[in-house]
């Protein structure tokens, strides 16, 4: 039997995570117990959420205690079952975590659907990153033909995403992102309309060029100097769906004053903007639906994705730090065994 090999969370991050937050373990491959599979990870998924369960400040989900197996979604294959309905072979998705063989629960594993393209779309454009562009935008984006959305973190799997489901609805898309061949990317193969380099000291004024008409929906994914750009050119009746704030994660204070609150309610009372926050899973029910409409334009190549794959759980901790400075170009997984 071969040894299984994890990744604990060895101490808490002060600012941006670093090798030393993490631990390589070895341990045996546990045995299932009634109605579990003992799973072979495939693929782990990387997100950024995960630097939230980093830290045990208060938020919508417990942290992972020091020394428990990072927290983290995987694709692997069912190598023993005594869970009826899963037999050996069977690609599988769950929570199991940052390590190369777990036992899963019946209850919280599931048979990744068939969709026609490759299992590791599960974890990305197929699966809850997807899930959270395409439920954001129906639930609270709400784009309507002719209007103008913007997104940032526009290559990865969430911002790709959002506007392609864009232009499917006939708005104009707006991408922000790292670097000029991420922009390039965005505009070439994902079909948006304009993409703006963040860093860009004139992003300000990029995106208002980009956006003749003003905004009406900006989508979310890091707030910071973005949200300052984009903040002026919000149309009324602008609705944000509030999904990630990626650029504050590895922040240890608030910005500098002036407090710009009182701006900030100004706006939304007398534009009358709509800004809300969601967590996926609020959409849970809706999962058929994204799927029923995205996974055929993904097998048929109309929605394009992108993958970033580091090789051997021992990658993980540096794809996972790269990944919140934006060193991914695509959505980052570990691919751990065929
Ligand atoms: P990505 O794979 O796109 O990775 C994060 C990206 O954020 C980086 O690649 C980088 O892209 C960008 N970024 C990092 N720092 C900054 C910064 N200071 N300014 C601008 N951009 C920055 O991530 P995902 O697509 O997986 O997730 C996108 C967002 O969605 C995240 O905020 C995540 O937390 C959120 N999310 C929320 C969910 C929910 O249920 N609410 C569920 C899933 C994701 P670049 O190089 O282009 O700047």
């Amino acid at each position: 039997m071969p040894t299984n090999r994890r990744i604990v969370l060895a101490s808490r991050p002060q600012g941006a995570p670093t090798g030393d937050n993490f631990r390589l373990e070895t341990s045996a491959v546990p045995e299932p117990g009634e109605r579990q599979v003992l799973l072979q990870t495939l693929f782990l998924s990387l997100d950024p959420y995960m630097r939230g369960r980093m830290s045990d400040a208060p938020s919508y989900s417990a942290p992972v205690g020091i020394g428990e197996v990072m927290t983290g979604e995987v694709v692997g294959r069912v190598t023993a079952s005594r869970a009826a309905g899963f037999s050996v072979g069977d690609l599988v998705a769950g929570r199991t975590g940052w390590q190369e063989w777990a036992v899963g629960d019946a209850k919280t594993v599931r048979k990744i659907a068939e969709t026609g393209s490759p299992p590791s779309t599960a974890l990305g454009v197929l699966g809850m990153p997807g899930m959270t562009a395409w439920a954001g935008l129906h639930n609270i984006g709400q784009p309507k033909a002719g209007e103008t959305v913007v997104v940032a973190a526009a290559s990865g799997p969430v911002g790709s995403l959002v506007g392609q489901i864009a232009k499917l609805r006939g708005a104009r898309a707006v991408g922000v992102a790292g670097g000029a061949d991420k922009c390039a990317y965005v505009v070439g193969e994902l079909g948006f309309d304009a993409c703006i380099d963040h860093r860009d000291p004139a992003m300000g004024e990029r995106l208002a060029e980009a956006c003749p008409q003003g905004i009406d929906v900006y989508f979310e994914n890091v707030n910071g100097a973005v949200w300052d750009a984009v903040f002026p050119l919000l149309n009324p009746f602008a609705r944000v769906p509030v999904c990630g704030l990626v650029a504050n994660y590895n922040k240890t204070e608030l910005p500098a004053g002036p407090d710009r609150t009182p701006l900030l309610f100004r706006a939304t009372l007398t534009k009358r903007l709509r800004i809300q926050g969601f967590i996926v899973w609020d959409f849970a029910s809706q999962e058929p639906d994204f799927l029923a409409e995205i996974a055929p334009l993904v097998k048929s190549g109309a929605i394009k994705h992108r993958e970033d794959v580091s090789e051997g759980l021992e990658r993980a901790p540096e794809a996972f730090i790269g990944m919140l400075k934006g060193r991914n170009f695509g959505k980052t997984l570990v691919h751990i065994a065929d």
